[in-house]
């Protein structure tokens, strides 16, 4: 930093003592001060215009030399622009650097500025995206990648999940995009190609839905005999086995069925119709449908909803991931236990809680809970006559309805179990979507106990 010993105030002072000194000896002070000002003001203004000049021409010209304390700013000068070279030489070698190693990258990377617009991309993103820098540099995002899911996607803000979508320049080629926010409303686009992955993961799903489908008719037909014998007076052992044989039968049913299930909620991403699903008819429906299930429990199921909205999705699989939710809760909460059903709306979008008061779940079982067959112990499971499939497919109901499950759990008090939509799915219930059973007339009406 310019720290001058020769200030211009003491300069001036200096100048101003010699002309009085002269002037005194000579015997016209007056004229001599003011001719001693001039000249040094002059001098000021010469050495303020070099430093000008030096200032608009800047980068070509070496800094003008001086003595006193204009030497003093033009050596401070000439050292901050030696010091600003360095500084912008490493700074080209680093943005150097990470173009060259971005561009040995297999994943596009693409920079787009707070208007929306394409700054900057590495070669990879000409291969996977198109982009063409002579054509598309400063032009917006959203005309180059125009597929509606993209936009709804960029438009989101919330990148916390990626988007899986086909290349813009091949349907062949799917892509997986990462967007990540930076500096003012700057972000970073990452396209990585996964159609190895899908390929693998399309034959894994095909495995799945053949083999469960081609099991059902053996399954169904040794079911059928079973069931005929089961009718025949048979000797005690014989009947016992026989119950037995079609116990497990029936298990293998479901899990056929839970498998075909899951494969179908996972050949698409997305659910293709937006239907009125009757919440409150539904959620009475499987309340009675719980209480069959658990006749011999003596729990307390309890039904809070809110009759104002209904959900835009598939029926069906609504009607799959609540079921699956609720009878779980029953299945493993002890006898005489509390189970709670909620359904809401509020900002954020539509609710749905099950809440249980049942043996609750240690929370490091809770990030694995909804993969295929995880199961908490084995002993707790084998006694309810459960898949190990339902929470995979609740989670899969809910990813194609672009809704999440969220777990909370205490061992020795609880689980509560909730599914979150957004709000695009929301709808004002219109008394002919939403018409109650019957029989559900009174208790669907708004709070409901049982
Ligand atoms: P399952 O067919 O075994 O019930 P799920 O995928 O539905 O498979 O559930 C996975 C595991 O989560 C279950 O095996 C069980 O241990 C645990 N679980 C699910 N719901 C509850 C609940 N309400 N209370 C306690 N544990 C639960």
């Amino acid at each position: 930093m310019y720290n001058s010993n020769h200030s211009i105030a003491s300069n001036l002072m200096l100048t101003v003592v010699i002309a009085l000194l002269i002037g005194f000896v000579i015997g016209h002070p007056g004229w001599t001060l003011a001719f001693a000002l001039i000249i040094w003001a002059l001098i000021q203004i010469k050495q303020f215009n070099r430093l000008q000049q030096w200032l608009l021409r800047h980068e070509r010209h070496e800094v003008p030399e001086a003595t006193g304390h204009w030497g003093e700013l033009f050596d401070e000068l000439s050292r901050e622009k030696k010091r600003q070279q360095g500084r912008s030489q490493s700074l080209r070698s680093v943005i150097s650097r990470f173009q060259q190693s971005s561009s040995a990258l297999s994943d596009a990377i693409v920079i787009i500025d707070n208007q929306n617009n394409l700054e900057w991309w590495n070669k990879a993103a000409d291969r996977l995206l198109g982009l063409k820098v002579q054509t598309d540099r400063g032009r917006s995002v959203m005309n180059l990648l125009r597929d509606p899911r993209f936009i709804r996607y960029y438009r989101k803000q919330n990148y916390d999940d990626p988007l899986q979508l086909p290349s813009p320049i091949s349907n062949d080629v799917i892509l997986e995009y990462r967007l990540t926010q930076f500096g003012v409303g700057d972000r970073i686009l990452i396209a990585r190609d996964i159609t190895r992955l899908k390929q693998l993961e399309q034959t894994r799903q095909d495995f799945v839905a053949n083999a469960s489908h081609e099991l059902r008719t053996p399954l169904t037909v040794i079911r059928g005999y079973l069931e005929t014998f089961l009718d025949q007076e048979l000797p005690r052992p014989l009947q016992r086995g026989l119950n037995q044989m079609a116990t497990q039968s029936k298990r293998m049913e479901n899990l056929v069925s839970d498998l075909l299930l899951l494969s179908r909620l996972e050949a698409s991403p997305h659910i293709s119709d937006e239907l009125p699903v009757p919440i409150q008819s539904m959620l009475c429906r499987i309340k009675d449908d719980a209480k069959v299930l658990g006749k011999e429990k003596d729990q307390t199921i309890t039904l809070d909803i809110d009759p104002t909205h209904l959900l835009l999705g598939q029926e069906a699989e609504i009607y799959s991931a609540f079921s699956n939710l609720i009878f779980n809760a029953v299945r493993y909460t002890q006898p005489g236990g509390e189970i709670e059903i909620r359904w809401w709306t509020d900002r954020k979008g539509a609710h749905f809680s099950v809440k249980d008061n049942g043996p609750g779940i240690d929370s490091i079982h809770l990030p694995r809970l909804s993969e295929r067959f995880y199961r908490i112990d084995e002993s707790r499971s084998s006694d309810t006559g459960g898949t190990g499939l339902g929470l995979a497919i609740v989670k899969h109901v809910l990813l194609r309805h672009g809704g999440k499950l969220a777990i909370k759990s205490t061992p020795g008090l609880g689980s509560k179990f909730s599914c979150h939509f957004p709000m695009e799915l929301v709808a004002a219930t219109s008394r002919l979507e939403e018409k109650p059973s019957s029989t559900d007339d009174q208790e669907a009406d708004t709070t409901e106990r049982t």
